[in-house]
């Protein structure tokens, strides 16, 4: 089968997301990188997606020249992942969807709800791709849980109870080193911090575990370093369209947490526990039962969980092999084939609103407040 041709903006060297992209794009030979603008330098970007095997006329200074050097090419790009501060993905995403790109965008796709809602409208009316990475959705036990979720197994969820906290933000003394202190600078980082960070990732998997949206939410958000405008630690609880109580607790000052995302899915007839740093494992427990041990790679599970499952049981695979899972879709989306679910623009746009709703709860004290973009309120 041909490979598909891939382009990289941002992800330069030293990046965090970087390599995880390059891992899992060319993991499975469905993707090789064949253009670039990696860096912020145009010289540091260029020389090393050189050094990465991209050809010296396709290793650009900016996405503005990878646009017009691209499009125009027989063997044009046939996906750009978009892995950028946060404040570009809207310009660049739109711009490449415009010029009939297919996008994987990394979180947060857009800083508002309104951008958002155009990137959403300019997939549909372009009919490319438009995919967000919330990656930790392609995690095989993760799709475990979510077949059983569909398959009730565990019944009505009646509850979801999620973190994303880490305590990598927690050290007062640190916390004027530019690498740390944007992201509490509003006017770097948008209108919030660690919920725009990290919790619209445990928001994504509440409603991808659940197959189901949130609809409204109350939130109570803190600035535990007083230095800092924007929250480093927030509480949300929400309610999901069919009734399910969520609640979220995101921090970046729960130090000694790790990376520090989990989520219990709790139903009338079982509940089931997932931890981001044990992520070959669910631990599953029906009512009146004893916990079990469910593993990754075993015999029995769910069609979706084996597909995603490259090495044998018990061997860890882990983040890169995540994102890799949403290239495995992405690849067969592009080529017209028949693939699994990935994340999409419409979850960026749901998230944008529930972050930008979370603040006006926050602002009123925890008033409760609709979460869904304007586009799906009825
Ligand atoms: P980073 O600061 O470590 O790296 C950013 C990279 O982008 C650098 O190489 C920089 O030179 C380059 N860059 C900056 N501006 C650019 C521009 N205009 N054109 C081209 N390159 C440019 O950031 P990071 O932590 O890798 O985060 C990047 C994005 O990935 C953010 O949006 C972040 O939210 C997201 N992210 C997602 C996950 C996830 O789990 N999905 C994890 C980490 C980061």
């Amino acid at each position: 089968m041909k490979r598909l041709n891939w382009g990289m903006i941002g992800g330069g060297e030293g990046s965090q997301i970087g390599p995880a992209h390059r891992m899992g794009a060319q993991a499975d030979g469905n993707f090789v990188l064949a253009a670039g603008a990696l860096d912020h330098d145009a010289e540091r970007g260029k020389d090393y997606a050189q050094r990465l095997g991209v050809a010296e006329d396709r290793a650009y200074g900016n996405w503005q020249e990878m646009l017009e050097g691209e499009k125009n090419r027989d063997d044009r790009i046939d996906l750009v992942t978009v892995a950028t501060p946060n404040s570009t993905h809207f310009e660049i995403t739109k711009s490449f969807l415009e010029a009939g790109f297919n996008v994987l965008c990394e979180k947060p796709m857009t800083m508002t709800v309104e951008e958002g809602e155009e990137i959403v409208k300019i997939a549909e009316a372009t009919g490319k791709i438009c995919a967000v990475n919330y990656c930790y959705s392609a995690y095989p036990m993760v799709r475990e849980m979510r077949n059983m979720v569909a398959n009730g197994d565990i019944g009505k969820v009646r509850l979801i109870v999620t973190s994303f906290s880490h305590g990598h933000h927690g050290d007062a003394t640190d916390a004027d080193n530019p690498r740390v202190r944007w992201r509490y600078d509003p006017a770097m980082a948008g209108v919030s911090g660690q919920f725009a960070d990290c919790g619209i990732h445990a928001m994504h998997m509440a409603s991808f575990v659940a197959g189901d949206e949130v609809r409204t939410l109350s939130a109570d958000f803190a600035s535990t370093i007083a230095s800092r405008e924007l929250e480093d630690d927030a509480m949300v609880s929400f309610r999901m369209e069919r009734g399910t109580v969520g609640r979220l607790w995101t921090s970046s000052v729960a130090i000694g947490r790790q990376h520090g995302f989990d989520i219990q899915v709790f139903g009338e007839t079982g509940g089931m526990k997932w931890f981001s740093e044990q992520p070959n494992q669910v631990l599953y427990t029906p009512v009146g039962g004893r916990t079990q041990i469910m593993e990754k790679g075993e015999s029995g599970l769910s069609d979706e969980a084996s597909r995603l499952s490259r090495v044998a049981i018990a061997h860890p695979e882990g983040f890169p092999m995540a994102v890799a899972n949403i290239y495995v879709d992405l690849a067969a989306a592009i080529r017209g084939e028949p693939h699994g679910d990935y994340p999409k623009a419409v979850d960026g746009l749901r998230s944008m609103a529930a972050v930008h709703q979370a603040v006006a709860s926050a602002n009123e004290d925890g008033a409760w407040v609709d979460a869904r973009p304007p586009m799906f309120r009825t």
